[in-house]
């Protein structure tokens, strides 16, 4: 089997390049030609000898997924759902705003936090995906931009949760922000969590500026333990702790997420809680209405129920914000197009 070249690094590809008898220098061009000039394969690198081009062809793949599927929404919101080598599928997307470009990536097939709103942990964890199966999304999905256009955002939201698979959505963020990747600021980055605290301190300690966003759902114990079942294990205050020490070690704001249902966590008494919760932080909420997902009971609460949440938060002096969707017609949204895409054709068929 062909080995993907993202799973490798320019060194190790330096090093099969001399054993070969090639100099050392084209692995550099090599991996220039995928992030900078957009090639999918060995064939367009113009400027490689030909022997070495097809030495690397018998060998490697630009890429170890294949596109499943592509819609644009009217909104011009592009969705990818690649499927990896083992035919498992995942999910990105790409969003323009104004002036942005951003990407929005899956860390897991599947996801085993449960979450009783998300259509990604329905069926719980698969797998991790790998280092390469994670750059992948975020090139594939900017190789759809126009040539003159370059990515400005990368958001961690899609399929998945983030700090479960630290290790290599790690290794995976720094080729993409270092200058041998696509020289993308770190700041650019947001990862977003559960709220698993173990991993949180240990990405603070990683010493990187990567901007961090937990998923809070609820300022009260009993409304997240309910929305967000591995609360019962973890439990709010130490998730504010370990955000907290995010925010000292880092120097980093930390937003909270907060999906808004409908007579579920849209009440006084819930935006009164995220008040108290926040008002003694540096922080940030962003209100997300729901999604609805097929199959699933919930509702987005209705404009003015959002208004007055907003202002309630706001009275106690949080900056809060509330997230636009983008591409809800091609079910961009929140792993559901995965599921759409296996009810009507399954993964290897
Ligand atoms: N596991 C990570 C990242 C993936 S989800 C996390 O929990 O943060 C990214 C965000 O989308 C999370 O805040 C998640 O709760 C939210 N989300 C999931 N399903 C949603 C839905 N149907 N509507 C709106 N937001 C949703």
């Amino acid at each position: 089997m062909l080995s993907t070249l993202l799973s490798t690094t320019p060194e190790r590809l330096a090093e099969w390049m001399a054993e070969r008898g090639f100099p050392r220098f084209h692995a550099r061009q090599v991996f220039r030609w995928v992030f900078d000039r957009r090639a999918e394969d060995f064939g367009q690198m113009s400027d490689l000898p030909k022997a070495l081009r097809g030495a690397l062809a018998e060998e490697w793949k630009v890429f170890g997924s294949k596109i499943a599927h592509h819609s644009v929404a009217p909104d011009g919101t592009d969705k990818l759902l690649l499927e990896c080598a083992d035919g498992k599928r995942v999910e990105c997307v790409l969003m323009a705003v104004e002036d942005r470009r951003t990407v929005c990536i899956s860390t897991q097939v599947g996801c085993g936090m449960g979450c009783v709103f998300c259509a990604s942990g329905l069926k719980g964890v698969e797998r991790n995906l790998s280092k390469a199966e994670i750059l992948e999304q975020v090139i594939r999905a900017r190789n759809l931009l126009p040539i003159e256009e370059r990515l400005t955002n990368l958001v961690v939201m899609g399929m998945g949760e983030s700090l479960a698979n630290l290790d290599n959505l790690i290794a995976a963020l720094d080729w993409i922000c270092s200058k041998d990747g696509l020289g993308f600021g770190q700041r650019r980055v947001t990862i977003s969590t559960v709220g698993l605290p173990e991993k949180m301190r240990k990405l603070a300690g990683l010493d990187r500026q990567y901007h961090l966003a937990v998923s809070l759902h609820a300022a009260r114990e009993e409304v997240r333990n309910e929305l967000v079942p591995i609360n019962e294990r973890v439990g709010l205050s130490a998730v504010m702790d370990a955000a907290d020490a995010y925010f000292q070690k880092t120097g980093r704001q930390v937003t909270f997420e907060y999906v808004m249902l409908r007579g579920i966590n849209d009440g006084p008494e819930d935006s009164q809680a995220l008040g108290r919760l926040l008002a003694k932080r540096k922080a940030h909420a962003n209100l997300i209405p729901y999604n609805p997902v097929a199959g699933l009971p919930y509702e987005r609460p209705s404009p003015e129920a959002i208004r007055d949440f907003v202002e309630t938060v706001e009275r106690y002096g949080v900056s809060v914000t509330v997230r636009k969707t983008k591409g809800r017609e091609i079910d961009a949204a929140c792993g559901q197009l995965r599921r759409r895409v296996e009810a009507i054709a399954p993964a290897g068929s």
